[in-house]
């Protein structure tokens, strides 16, 4: 995985791996032509980030809470550099009508929406965006299926969707 950085509005440099960051970019540029506002606030995570965020989970709400709302040390998907975490304007638009069409055009999906908790073992999480390639995005997208229920129906892994970069 080649890790790329991103400067983002609070001119943090987040980390994404290199496709992703190539499809973010070309998002936003698109987004903000249609007067949608984006910001990638947290990309890439080394386990021992992901490790630092879970105590402090765990601090402020014992071990139950962290693990609602933060995922294992391990287990993140901010340690593949194809999640980003995004905040966005609603007050530009709908998150279901305006944002999530243009996110699967570039092939990004929400990932833990809402409502599908129990399949994806997260609380919503409707700023974690997942990096599926452009291809699946759409298809994902139109199915209104969560990653897990695309995957088991394509009997694929989430590894097999992005090309290992070279
Ligand atoms: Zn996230």
């Amino acid at each position: 995985m080649e890790l790329v950085p991103l400067i983002n509005h609070q001119k943090e440099e987040i980390l994404l791996e290199k496709e992703t960051r190539k499809a973010f970019l070309a998002m936003k540029e698109d987004m903000e032509k249609e007067g949608l506002w984006i910001n990638a606030v947290s990309g890439y995570r080394s386990r021992e980030e992901q490790e630092l965020i879970f105590q402090e989970k765990i601090e402020e709400g014992g071990r139950e809470y962290a693990e609602q709302y933060c995922a294992l040390p391990g287990f993140s998907e901010h340690e593949t550099g194809l999640a980003v975490d995004v905040e966005y304007d609603l007050l530009f638009g709908d998150l279901e009508m305006r944002y999530n069409p243009v996110f699967a055009r570039y092939g990004f999906i929400e990932r833990y929406p809402e409502g599908k908790e129990m399949i994806t073992g997260y609380n919503p999480e409707s700023w974690h965006l997942r990096y599926v390639g452009e291809e699946y995005g759409k298809e994902i997208q139109s199915s209104g299926l969560t990653l897990e229920e695309f995957l088991e129906r394509r009997e694929e892994k989430p590894g097999d969707f992005v090309k290992e970069p070279d």
